[in-house]
């Protein structure tokens, strides 16, 4: 059984968003506070993290996330990625280097603005980062098997992963079939759904829908969402088996 929590479900400007007096913005509903993109696998005794964006001390404060076994970039912009020096802790306190999957690309760029967090340092004996580049061949870690799911994100790559009969896309504007493949037999499948609208980074919501009917997982929820997603609308507007996702909702998956 993996149990995932989904610690943050906005898009990059996160939902309110600053200078915005939308409906949604201006909503009560908690579940339209989305936070920037993150998610928790826990199973077994092993608790993996996806992404690491500004909110990521609170989100895992909220979560009451006790351990970290290993961090997963998907890829390299700021509102996956700016947080990742709260993670330290989690060094500090088991004295060695979190394991850090990612793309080398994303690697380099990780290296380039967090510099110190690769490099021997003065408060411990050990680096807090320990890269551990991701090709196309699946990652086993602490006896899980992370089948990566490359896939386009504008003019960037992305790497997803599926552990067992769950999975997850990041933020997406185009995914191969060869890739697709990999995704099927879902129990569940989170899957960034940034706008309504097309935009070359990100694929529209009618386009994340058809991605799911192909897929046909059992469940579906949707992520990454932008400010001009109403929870309760959006919910009425979907189809069977398709739901919003919000912060601080737990998946279980087989
Ligand atoms: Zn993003
Ligand atoms: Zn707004
Ligand atoms: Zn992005």
């Amino acid at each position: 059984m993996t149990h995932i929590t989904l610690l943050g479900t906005g898009s990059s400007t996160g939902t309110p968003q600053l200078l915005c007096d939308c409906s949604v913005c201006r909503s009560n509903d908690p579940r339209n506070r989305r936070t920037r993109f993150a998610l928790l696998f826990e199973t077994g005794e092993t608790t993996l993290l996806v992404d690491a964006p500004f909110e990521i001390r609170l989100q895992m404060l909220a979560a009451g996330v006790q351990r970290l076994d290993a961090l997963w970039l998907t890829h390299a912009h700021s509102d996956h990625l700016a947080g990742i020096d709260d993670l330290r802790i989690f060094s500090f306190r088991s004295g060695a280097p979190i394991p850090c999957f990612a793309l080398p690309s994303v690697l380099e760029a990780t290296r380039t603005r967090f510099r110190y967090l690769f490099d021997e340092n003065e408060y411990t004996s050990v680096t807090f980062l320990d890269p551990r580049p991701v090709g196309n061949e699946p990652v086993s870690f602490r006896g899980l098997m992370l089948i990566p799911v490359r896939h386009r994100h504008g003019n960037t790559e992305a790497v997803s992963f599926r552990l067992g009969a769950a999975a997850f896309l990041a933020d997406l504007s185009a995914i191969e079939p060869a890739e697709e493949e990999k995704l099927h037999d879902l129990s569940v499948l989170i899957v960034s759904c940034t706008m309504r609208h097309d935009h070359y980074k990100h694929m529209k919501l009618d386009d994340v829908l058809a991605l799911i009917a192909r897929l046909a997982p059992r469940r579906a929820v949707l992520t990454h969402m932008n400010h001009r997603f109403d929870y309760t609308e959006l919910a009425r507007s979907l189809p069977a088996g398709v739901e919003p996702g919000y912060d601080g909702m737990r998946i279980e998956a087989p």
